[in-house]
């Protein structure tokens, strides 16, 4: 990611740093075009101003060689001749330079030049040859020529179109010289721009480099975060191979989880052997108190479908019911060990933005430490495959399935028999609900306790799943069996049972019996059929005794629904 944001770093300063360039070139470019142009402007006004001098010298000249010549042919006197000659001479010059300057201006629209250097011309010559004639006869034309006034016709002409040339130079000088005050102060302001421009990219450049520089740092923080994470994690799971019991896993939990999930309140729910309840092992962040004590698995969509289910807006997903009603973005993880769930990871947030990152870190943990949960799970799990149940120390569904085997073989050796009692306790779900958890573990062991002190010591009395119990009567005939059974039943509506010095409410029990090999030739049949009698108690009302042999009855066979 860092790479990546480096590249469209470098983009984009080449791409400012490529624009600013080239805008300077480009208002270099022009900046010298407009200097240029002020610079011809100027120089074509300055010869504009030459031109005129130089019309208005010749002029002059003109005016000087005619009164020169008269003042010679009145005076007789040959230094005015000589002036004549000067200043003819010095007109001839003049003449020269106007053509050179009238070159370099560009061509005006009428030529009033050729004009006015065609009528010097003549009028020189015309002094000229009135000078080379003997005295006598030049004075003569020179008399007549004033008299005609040919010379003064002549000069008006000349003035007029020195005037003409004059003011066609004005107005060229004027012109140009505002092309060239134009052009500078374009020039400033091609340069005012320029300055501008590159300011801005400037800090569209700085702006740029900080943008990235910001990222980069946050990168960084999120790389130095995640790696301490991962290290967390890592720590987590190898600490979690130490672990020699589940509540040491259940401490190492809350721990961890207050490390790596600090925005998160949670729990961690451990499935019971029963496999139709998960209770709560830890908590952290909130406090026990806000997390439901025991759910079963189909109050969880994440353990119903077996993958995360999280919830943004509890309005338009599916809420999982042990949320209760809580609006705060949350997440359920199950924990699958050996394709078999064996808990729920359940995390709260108030800020639901973060959930996405919450899940990814929890996905991420969950994987890490699968295989070092699922190695205690399978201790623990080991351990519950000894023969007792942990909470009622009655003895296991498997050592009861062993057992029960064995005493099949007996029989059927011996021609024998034997009864099987199964009996769940009525409404435990209910009494769950309104006593809570405790209670109800309260009267699972109080019910145990009430089994064993009711049976013989070779009986096999099992926990068979959460509040399911099932009796092996070694050697009993059905009607025994049936006899014991009616003890159980009643001294069960007699047992008392008390929490934290509070007595709880008296509870019953709905009971089945068959026997060996009347209702079946297989223990697994017996079984099964003492769960179909003890079912046909709950259909009849719950609190009583029914016989497989009731099973046989054409009224109660198939009877498959319990309310
Ligand atoms: P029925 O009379 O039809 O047997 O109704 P029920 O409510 O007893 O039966 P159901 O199978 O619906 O519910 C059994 C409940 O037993 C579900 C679970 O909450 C509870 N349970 C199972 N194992 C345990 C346990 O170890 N401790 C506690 N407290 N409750 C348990
Ligand atoms: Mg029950
Ligand atoms: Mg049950």
């Amino acid at each position: 990611m860092m790479i990546k944001n480096t590249d469209s770093l470098q983009r984009s300063l080449i791409a400012i740093f490529g624009f600013t360039i080239l805008s300077i070139l480009v208002l270099t470019l022009l900046a010298y075009l407009q200097a240029r142009t002020e610079e011809q402007n100027r120089e074509m006004a300055s010869l504009g101003n030459q031109k005129i001098v130089l019309v208005q010298s010749l002029v002059r000249s003109v005016v000087q060689a005619e009164a020169s010549q008269r003042a010679y042919f009145l005076s007789g006197q040959p230094a005015y001749k000589e002036e004549v000659q000067d200043t003819v001479a010095q007109l001839g010059d003049e003449m020269a330079k106007l053509e050179q300057v009238d070159a370099m201006l560009p061509p005006a629209s009428v030529n009033h030049t050729s004009r006015l250097l065609l009528l010097i011309n003549k009028r020189v010559g015309q002094l000229e040859s009135k000078l080379a004639m003997p005295f006598e006869q030049g004075l003569k034309a020179v008399t007549q020529s004033i008299q005609g006034q040919e010379g003064k016709q002549m000069m008006d002409g000349l003035r007029d179109i020195a005037d003409q040339i004059n003011q066609q130079e004005r107005r060229f000088i004027t012109e140009r010289a505002a092309i060239a005050n134009q052009s500078a102060r374009q020039r400033i302001h091609l340069l005012l721009g320029a300055a501008i421009l590159n300011l801005l990219l400037l800090s569209l450049a700085y702006r740029v480099v900080r943008k990235a520089t910001d990222r980069n740092a946050q990168l960084l923080e999120e790389v130095n975060h995640k790696t301490s994470e991962i290290a967390s994690i890592n720590e987590f799971s190898s600490n979690l191979q130490s672990c020699s019991n589940v509540n040491e896993a259940h401490e190492l939990f809350r721990h961890y989880m207050q490390r790596l999930f600090p925005e998160c309140s949670g729990a961690l729910y451990i499935m019971r052997s029963s496999r139709n309840l998960l209770h709560m092992a830890t908590s952290w962040n909130e406090g026990d108190a806000a997390f439901e004590e025991a759910m079963e698995p189909r109050d969880c969509w994440a353990l119903r479908r077996g993958k995360t289910h999280e919830i943004v807006d509890m309005n338009t997903e599916l809420s999982c019911r042990h949320l209760n009603h809580d609006s705060r973005a949350s997440l359920c993880v199950p924990l699958i060990s050996q394709s078999e769930t064996i808990g729920m990871l359940h995390l709260r947030l108030e800020d639901k933005k973060l959930l996405p990152a919450v899940r990814e870190r929890s996905d991420s943990m969950i994987h890490h430490i699968s295989a070092a949960l699922s190695g205690i799970f399978l201790r623990e799990a080991l351990r519950e495959h000894s023969i007792r149940d942990p909470m009622t120390q009655l003895f296991n569904r498997r050592y009861l399935e062993e057992s029960i085997a064995r005493e099949q073989v007996r029989a059927r050796r011996n021609h024998s028999q034997f009864t099987v009692v199964m009996t769940d306790i009525d409404h435990f779900k209910t009494f769950n609900d309104t006593y809570g958890h405790q209670a109800g573990d309260a009267v699972i062991k109080a019910f145990a306790s009430l089994l064993q002190n009711n049976l013989r010591g070779e009986d096999v009395i099992c926990r068979y799943g959460g509040e399911e119990f099932l009796i092996l009567l070694v050697g009993a005939t059905h009607e025994q069996g049936m006899d014991r059974a009616e003890i159980l039943r009643h001294t069960t509506t007699t047992l008392e049972v008390n929490l934290n010095g509070v007595s709880l409410p008296p509870i019953s029990a709905s009971w089945g019996v068959a026997t060996f090999p009347t209702h079946g030739e297989s223990w697994e049949g017996i079984i099964s059929t003492a769960d179909a009698a003890l079912y046909l108690s709950k259909r009849n009302g719950r609190n009583r005794v029914s016989s497989a042999t009731e099973l046989t009855k054409p009224n109660v066979i198939n009877a498959d629904s319990v309310e």
